[in-house]
């Protein structure tokens, strides 16, 4: 190190504290970066890689970015999961005497960014810690643009990778004692950035933890806590008392189900279009629109909690002027919590504090509109609407109404707001007026018409007089500063007098607003707390408005709810299949799930709209529990705890699993997480193997369902053979997607009916794809010859049903070798892994 100059010395020293960030190192304009990092840097920000003498033999690699655009490269650089720590000059360089001091400011990495494009509006940007002792496992998770941290314990690692998943985190905080293993499963699932934080000491951050009465919740939020203040390295009085949250607190919907069913994004794009939260969001607040998801997320398991939203809802329908307007009026309130995050995060400027002061201007209004909806919740809601008044007249009467961005060169701060000030503007003021003045009676003086007084940055205020005017000059009064082309320049002893007035009182302005605009910063963190307070009531009104608004141009119901598990669904729609094609097109269907009929087996072709109508009943539940009205004509549903969900995508590749893999692991966490309070439904299971093990896991499962969990279930399968089952198996109720056929070809009605459906339409839709007629001749052929040896499914074993049939399976019939049929019954399938399970399955037909 010793060869180095003193400088790249320094650099090495401030790196070694940050090996994981980018060091981007100030010089000037410069943020200059070395070493490794300037060749990794210059490749992924695509500049320019040079290099500098630093003392040792070899050039040092160097690479830079300009100071004033460096916001977007530090974006790319995070957008690639990547961190950046910015140091900056520490003194003035005039004064600085051998190296400059140069320190860290901030880090910023892909949880904690606090604008640019990494930021939506409308969604929450959280990072999470995750803490593990012995079985128990906690998250928390923190929103830095809001201030909010959340925070619960998990009894598996599973629950709680699923939890980390439904935050869409960017960055996990963790220790560094976790075993490679899980941080790889951690890595898979995610791709999130981990970073490590070891410190865990409570005494700082008491003031946060007062809600928290879990050890492992309390580490957990702590973790993040310093976190969060070693890398931004500033107060961040923002930051919001962690809440404890039960996972039973709310309807669990793991993140598979999340993605099958679409609730906040298309599983094909990744986007919100497409999704039911895209459907939904007619919110107009970007603090609404963060509720919104949020609530989607987690659907209420209390019924009075959900009748209160109901309520709320079916009121503001029935005020239809009212809502008109209060839609109108939160267009005008901007961002509170993310603004009140700024403030408390110091980058915050005058005009964010005017939009401040709009959106405060509001509330009043806000609060008269809701109380002419004389109603008992919505008046609660009003109440709770804190206008912060003495914020808004301290706003109003500090900020003039357009200031600039720059918050150094003054215009901010309002006349009469401060009396220094004033006199300092009364001296610029005057003083332009004077020189103004001087010029007319300099002009007259000397007879120079062409006379004028100027400024530049250099010379200051000078008189400038054309070279053919110069003998018109009084001798001796004017001193010569500067000769030009065709013209001299002056100053005067008054002139120079007034100068240093106007500049002092010019500097001593920008500084003095400046400060006041720092003071006035101050004030403003006082009320963070109430400001984000009010940011949850306007939210929460945000989001019933838009409830009430899609509820009425979607024609929604509101959905009643059922003590005895009883679900009637009559005329049932799936909202955003019905959006997206031509409403009239839409066929609705009744969803009828009584005591006799626990689990519905779905037959029908492909493309008849199973998975439609699967999907359409659980979203009819969520869109209930998260207190929305429902697309149907009426609804009366349990309250479910949790819903599970196996519906074939074709792109569910997790990370190198294979399809099947992936449906059997779905299948097993619905298997072994649900109640008799849940619903399940299952989509084609087995389609991912080969007929008989496939059916065989199916039929297991339909059974363990039915008679060891009692969900309700529905339960898609091409296998008719499964039909049967309705005859051995209680509380199974066969139902059937309806299609007719006209003229050969088959034509899809999307009507559900009961029974199971007759006929297997798989030729007709190849038809219809278009095959050639040869293969569409000889499969009906086949079909035909298949049909006629009675290859009717058979009951055997007290209702179980064969699998095994006899021309598919040659030599010799199973249902003659009763140790394969014992030795298959004995098997606890449940309690196998998937690859166990077909091993076994394998294993079998061989020895058959
Ligand atoms: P399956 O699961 O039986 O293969 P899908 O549920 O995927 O069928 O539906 C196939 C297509 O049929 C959907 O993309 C949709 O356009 C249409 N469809 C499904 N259900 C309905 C319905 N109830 N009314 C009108 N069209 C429907």
């Amino acid at each position: 190190m010793a060869h180095y100059t003193p400088m790249i010395q320094q650099y090495l020293r401030v790196k070694a504290d940050y090996e994981d960030a980018f060091l981007f190192f100030r010089m000037g304009d410069f943020y200059e970066m070395f070493f490794d990092d300037a060749q990794k840097a210059s490749q992924i920000l695509e500049i320019t890689l040079t290099s500098r003498e630093g003392g040792s033999q070899d050039r040092i690699p160097m690479c830079g970015v300009p100071y004033h655009s460096a916001k977007g490269y530090i974006e790319r650089l995070i957008a690639a999961g990547h961190k950046v720590a910015i140091c900056e000059q520490q003194e003035d360089p005039k004064q600085a005497k051998g190296v400059i001091k140069r320190e860290v400011v901030q880090v910023i990495t892909p949880g904690t960014m606090m604008e640019g494009a990494g930021i939506q509006e409308k969604e929450n940007h959280y990072l999470a810690s995750f803490e593990q002792s012995g079985n128990d496992y906690a998250v928390a998770a923190a929103d830095l643009t809001t201030g909010e941290c959340r925070t619960a314990v998990f009894h598996s690692f599973d629950s709680a990778l699923h939890e980390l998943a439904a935050y869409g985190v960017k960055e996990i905080i963790m220790n560094s004692a976790w075993n490679a293993e899980d941080l790889k499963k951690i890595n898979d699932r995610f791709g999130a950035v981990i970073s490590i934080e070891e410190n865990t000491d409570e005494f700082e951050f008491d003031a946060l933890l007062t809600k928290l009465t879990h050890s492992l919740t309390r580490k957990a939020s702590v973790r993040l806590y310093h976190y969060l203040h070693r890398t931004q390295k500033r107060n961040l009085d923002h930051l919001q008392p962690a809440e404890q949250y039960e996972i039973r607190d709310h309807m669990n919907i793991d993140y598979y189900s999340k993605r099958n069913l679409e609730l906040t994004e298309t599983i094909r794009s990744k986007g919100k279009k497409g999704s039911l939260l895209w459907l939904l969001d007619e919110t107009k607040t970007a603090m609404g629109g963060r509720l919104l998801k949020q609530w989607i997320d987690r659907p209420l398991l209390n019924e009075k909690d959900i009748n209160r939203r109901l309520g709320i809802v079916e009121t503001f329908i029935a005020s239809f002027f009212e809502r008109e307007e209060l839609r109108e009026q939160l267009k005008e309130v901007y961002d509170l919590e993310r603004l009140a995050g700024r403030v408390a995060f110091g980058n915050v400027n005058a005009r964010d504090l005017v939009q401040l002061k709009k959106s405060l201007g509001q509330i009043p209004r806000l609060t008269d509109l809701l109380k002419k909806i004389n109603r008992d919740a919505v008046q609660q809601l009003a109440d709770k609407l804190d206008p912060c008044t003495e914020l808004f007249d301290l706003l109003e009467s500090a900020i003039i109404a357009e200031p600039p961005i720059s918050v150094k060169e003054g215009g901010m701060i309002a006349d009469g707001f401060h009396p220094q000030l004033d006199e300092y503007r009364d001296a610029a003021r005057n003083g332009k007026q004077w020189i103004a003045e001087l010029e007319k009676e300099e002009r007259e003086k000397t007879g120079i018409r062409s006379l004028k007084i100027g400024y530049n940055r250099i010379f200051g205020y000078y008189i400038e007089v054309t070279k053919a005017n110069l003998g018109l000059l009084e001798e001796g009064r004017y001193e010569r500063k500067q000769t030009l082309a065709n013209c001299e320049r002056f100053v005067t002893p008054e002139l120079k007098e007034k100068e240093t007035l106007i500049l002092e009182a010019n500097d001593k302005m920008m500084e003095l607003e400046y400060e006041l605009f720092t003071q006035l910063r101050e004030k403003v963190k006082e009320f963070i707390p109430r400001l984000q307070n009010l940011a949850r009531t306007v939210s929460e009104i945000d989001v019933l408005q838009c409830f009430a608004a899609i509820s009425e141009s979607r024609r929604f119901v509101r959905p009643v709810f059922s003590t005895d598990r009883t679900m009637i669904i009559e005329e049932g729609r799936h909202p955003v299949v019905e959006k997206v094609m031509d409403a009239q097109l839409f066929v609705p269907n009744h969803c009828f799930m009584g005591p006799k009929r626990d689990m519905l087996l779905i037959t029908g072709p492909n493309m008849s709209g199973k998975s439609t109508y699967m999907r359409q009943v659980a979203i009819i539940v969520i869109l209930a529990q998260i207190g929305c009205y429902v697309p149907a004509d009426k609804a009366i549903l349990p309250v479910f705890d949790q819903i599970f969900t196996r519906i074939g995508a074709a792109d569910d590749l997790v990370s190198g699993q294979s399809t099947f893999m992936v449906e059997m692991l779905e299948a097993k966490h619905a298997i072994v997480n649900a109640t008799d309070r849940s619903l399940i439904l299952f989509d084609e299971i087995g389609r991912g193997t080969s007929t008989y093990d496939g059916m065989a896991l199916a039929q297991a499962m339909i059974e363990y369902i039915h008679t060891n969990i009692q969900a309700k279930t529905l339960f898609s399968t091409h296998y008719h053979e499964l039909t049967v089952l309705d005859q051995s198996l209680e509380h199974v109720q066969n139902v059937h997607v309806t299609a007719a056929e006209q003229e050969g070809k088959v034509v899809f009605l999307h009507k559900v009916k009961d029974g199971a459906a007759d006929k297997s339409y798989g030729i007709h839709v190849a038809q219809l794809a278009g095959l050639p007629d040869t293969v569409i001749t000889r499969a009906d052929e086949l079909l035909h010859s298949f049909e006629s040896k009675e290859n009717k499914p058979e009951i055997i074993n007290e209702g179980q049903l064969s699998f095994f049939k006899e021309e598919l399976v040659s030599k010799p019939t199973l249902k003659e070798d009763k140790t394969i049929v014992s030795k298959l019954l004995s098997y606890d399938i449940m309690e196998m892994t998937p690859m166990e399970a077909m091993n076994t399955l394998y294993a079998l037909q061989k020895s058959a």
